[in-house]
């Protein structure tokens, strides 16, 4: 199986089917892989074990492959262990991908967010299925699958896919708690617009498993070393910006700055939300030298758009309130175009 026009791979081009087209097919069981974006979030690495423990119980084999490492803080969630990472595992990677009859993807709606995973994936024949909340989705690389930027998370949309799959049977504890990993991760713990009715009823129902939710904030927010919160300290003294006249601040980290307090995956995450706890700030901006990029990271309030802004500007997208890019300019010029574009369109994206 895995063969273009295979049982599971109606793909006409260009034309993505509802995700419920897939429930009765899931009842024959098969080779299946899960993947996300590069350096995987709650969101996307906890979407991606929770379907994996289901489709398990369900007989299917599946493998989760990310497209690179993750944050320490996440090797608690159940399954995590047995994630490939792709970089290390390229051979056999590929080679489940070319052998599995479905591939979910999970948290991400282009390819090219897979890194160098994408051509990977490109090529495979299997029946590629999307689930995601993310703005703008290339649905043209995807047989079947859902797409609801009002889902609070990849997580909320992976609930929903087993209730209406009628699997509730399969929302174990472990599966609870992956799901809530995500779903606190996306709304900021619940305080972020998305944070809708639906996503405290289904708070609710994952409590009823028995989750220990305190647990997961610990593994998630209290699980660092000290030399990350002396780096952010550092990084709110020294290399924080605040443009009052554009209601916009701005954080830049330096490949020194990163090597001198031993910075790791995840160690950066959530900095961005600092400035806008100023009053008055209505975007905050990341910029990260990594080895091969500068990474851009996008917060806003309110009617600001930071998806717009990181498409146009730096190669990126996501939210209308959280988006990343990218830039292969050096840090200095890269900070330089922002404050560039910040003066030019502060007006067109009302931070003026
Ligand atoms: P973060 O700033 O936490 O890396 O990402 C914020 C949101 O934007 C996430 O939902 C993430 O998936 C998305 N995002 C981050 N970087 C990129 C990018 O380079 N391209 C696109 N299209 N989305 C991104
Ligand atoms: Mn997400």
């Amino acid at each position: 199986m895995g063969r273009k026009g295979s049982y599971f791979s109606l793909h006409l081009p260009g034309f993505m089917l509802p995700i419920h087209h897939i429930y009765p097919k899931l009842a024959t069981p098969a080779n299946v892989i899960i993947t996300t974006h590069q350096k995987p979030d709650p969101d996307a690495l906890g979407s991606s074990l929770a379907l994996s423990q289901v489709l398990l119980a369900l007989g299917h084999s599946v493998t989760v492959i990310s497209p690179t490492n993750w944050a320490a803080f996440l090797d608690w969630m159940p399954g995590a262990e047995a994630v490939l990472n792709f970089e290390i595992t390229r051979e056999k990677s590929a080679s489940l991908i070319n052998a599995a009859d479905w591939i979910f993807c999970l948290d991400f709606n282009t390819l090219s967010r897979t890194k160098n995973l994408a051509p990977v994936l490109e090529q495979a024949t299997a029946a590629k299925v999307l689930i995601d909340h993310h703005q703008q989705p290339a649905v043209e690389s995807f047989a079947y699958g859902i797409s609801d930027i009002t889902k609070s998370s990849t997580c909320e949309m992976i609930y929903d896919f087993i209730i209406e799959g009628g699997w509730e049977n399969l929302l174990t504890v472990d599966v609870a708690a992956c799901l809530y990993a995500g779903l606190i991760g996306d709304t900021g713990s619940f305080r972020f617009p998305a944070a809708s009715a639906n996503v405290h009823k289904m708070a609710a129902h994952l409590k009823e498993t028995g989750l220990k939710h305190t647990k997961v904030h610990e593994h998630i927010y209290d699980n660092f070393m000290e030399s990350r919160l002396r780096f952010i300290g550092f990084v709110l003294t020294s290399r924080m910006e605040v443009y009052y006249e554009y209601n916009t601040a701005l954080i830049y980290i330096s490949k020194n700055d990163l090597l001198r307090y031993d910075i790791k995956t995840g160690d950066t995450e959530g900095l961005v939300n600092y400035p806008l706890s100023i009053g008055g700030i209505k975007m905050a901006a990341i910029c990260i030298d990594r080895d091969e990029e500068r990474k851009w990271s996008f917060r806003s309030k309110g009617n600001v758009d930071v998806n717009t802004f990181a498409r146009r500007f730096f190669e990126g997208g996501g939210h209308f309130n959280a988006a990343g890019g990218r830039s292969s300019a050096s840090l200095e010029e890269t900070v330089k175009t922002f404050k560039k574009v910040l003066k030019e369109n502060a007006s067109e994206f009302q931070l003026i």
